[in-house]
């Protein structure tokens, strides 16, 4: 298969699978914008040099939130892409404390591929929350999500400088977005 193949691929396949999904901020937004922010992210960071990456990134959240299969991902695109999206996919069955504790534990111990995936996801939600918070979070689980999002991409360091620095940017402006909402208080 060819990168125009396999990357068109992905994002056909990811709309089919994510269609009448949301985003969890007001705007709710289409969620095939997330996958396509993370795909852009990864694909910016390496420079284009990883197709399997970016399809990986496209695909990140298919195991995860709409019950797609890791033999359906290796069919329709290869195992390398099947893999990536493995890697980066919370095991389900888990309660969400648990589920949460574990991406921090883990964080440090995946590849340099899923670390990029996973600071592009949590950079694409950081800048969710400031754009489009969930109508019903609270300051304080606003403050929450920003912490424990930090607190995972701490063991994601290393890898990709650029990618660090777009959630860190993220991170910042989270930050100003509560500082503000503290003051209006
Ligand atoms: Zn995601």
């Amino acid at each position: 298969m060819t990168t125009i193949l396999l990357v068109t691929r992905a994002c056909h396949r990811a709309a089919q699978w994510h269609a009448g999904q949301r985003r969890k901020g007001v705007a709710a937004e289409p969620y095939v914008n997330h996958l396509a922010e993370v795909a852009a992210l990864v694909a910016e960071a390496t420079g284009g040099s990883d197709p399997n990456l970016i399809a990986a990134a496209m695909l990140h959240d298919a195991i995860e939130d709409a019950g797609v299969t890791h033999a359906e991902i290796a069919d329709h695109f290869n195992p390398d892409v099947a893999d990536l999206v493995a890697e980066v996919t919370d095991d389900k069955a888990l309660d969400k404390h648990v589920r949460k504790a574990l991406q921090v534990e883990m964080a440090p111990k995946k590849s340099d591929r899923a670390k990029a995936i996973k600071l592009a996801d949590k950079t694409s939600n950081l800048r969710a929350l400031a754009a489009s918070p969930p109508a019903d979070w609270d300051l304080a689980t606003k403050a929450a999500y920003l912490d424990w999002a930090r607190r995972v991409v701490a063991g994601l360091r290393g890898t990709n400088a650029w990618l660090e620095a777009e959630f860190d940017a993220a991170a910042a402006e989270v930050e100003r977005v509560l500082e503000a909402e503290l003051r209006d208080d």
